[in-house]
């Protein structure tokens, strides 16, 4: 699967606009869905790189599907459910992409240790339990447990063993880990620039962040729609809640984020920080564009 890397909103626009490739995926896209209009769901058969294994995708209209001119659009980032893993496209591509990284470093006979900003999640209990299977893999998770909780508390919830971390001032020490995903996390924290620093500060030299966030791919500035003040919420846009295991009204939406996001990765130390885009049927990677975050930790 070709990954495309790209530092700026300009090349990445210029892709979108220009790039045969894109226009050929957009169709091949509009023609699953003509062909399936009477259908409230249904499946596409590929291959699971998170299983790897031959499997069956399901699509259906949850989280979002739009009515368009032409008729149902589903939010493919957010279904192609693979019937084995039970993982999401946009998790499964992240997964595919960890996995990359983690095998080669593993095959040159290092270790990796691996932090995911997630630990109730079906991403986390698949990372975990890779990291009982191999040799030399570890993985810690977290979750945002409450203001009062001390970082790096462990805490008997909904599952047992659920670590506290607040993202913003993590308990780990410097250089703890090779690898951090966080996906769709940094939206609900009120300062994410301060989360990337300490993102920043507990990788390892040449380790390796990935990350998910609702993102306008055609704003550079990063919005503020609420922030906190003296421990308060002050609204600026109307809330905006995202789904949360741990709460029933959901997650705060703090920021929307555009291409400033790049620039806030670089000024933390990030180098080569890129909007990494890919595209597969195969692998169930529909619903152009897609894409994830990826920066490394200069040595
Ligand atoms: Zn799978």
């Amino acid at each position: 699967m070709k990954i495309r890397k790209f530092q700026s909103q300009q090349d990445f626009q210029n892709l979108l606009a220009q790039h045969p490739d894109i226009r050929e995926h957009a169709a091949f896209e509009v023609a699953i869905m003509s062909r399936r209009q009477g259908n409230k769901r249904f499946s596409l058969e590929g291959y699971c790189k998170v299983c790897e294994r031959p499997t069956t995708f399901l699509v259906d209209r949850l989280f979002g599907a739009q009515e368009t001119a032409e008729g149902w659009l589903p939010n493919w980032r957010e279904r192609l459910v693979c019937t084995h893993c039970h993982l999401k496209n946009r998790l499964r591509a992240m997964l595919h992409a960890i996995k990359e990284v983690a095998l080669t470093r593993l095959s040159k006979g290092q270790s990796v240790s691996l932090y995911a900003m997630e630990q109730i999640t079906s991403l986390f209990a698949w990372l975990n339990k890779k990291s009982q299977q191999i040799e030399n893999l570890t993985c810690v998770g977290s979750e945002y447990l409450g203001e009062k909780i001390e970082g790096g508390t462990i805490v008997d919830g909904i599952i047992k063993g659920i670590r506290h971390e607040n993202i913003e001032a993590l308990s780990f020490a410097d250089h703890s880990f090779d690898i951090i995903t966080s996906n769709d996390v940094l939206e609900h924290v009120n300062l994410p620039e301060q989360a990337i620093a300490e993102m920043y500060r507990v990788l390892k030299k040449e380790g390796e962040i990935f990350i998910t966030i609702p993102f306008h791919l055609n704003a550079f500035q990063t919005i503020r729609r609420a922030q906190l003040v003296n421990g308060e919420i002050k609204h600026l846009l109307p809330p905006l809640y995202h789904g949360n295991p741990l709460s029933k009204k959901g997650s705060l939406v703090f920021n929307d984020f555009g291409w400033e996001f790049l620039e806030q990765l670089k000024a933390a130390g990030f180098c080569d920080v890129s909007l990494c885009h890919y595209w597969s049927y195969l692998y169930g990677y529909l619903g152009e564009p897609q894409y994830y975050f990826w920066a490394y930790k200069p040595n």
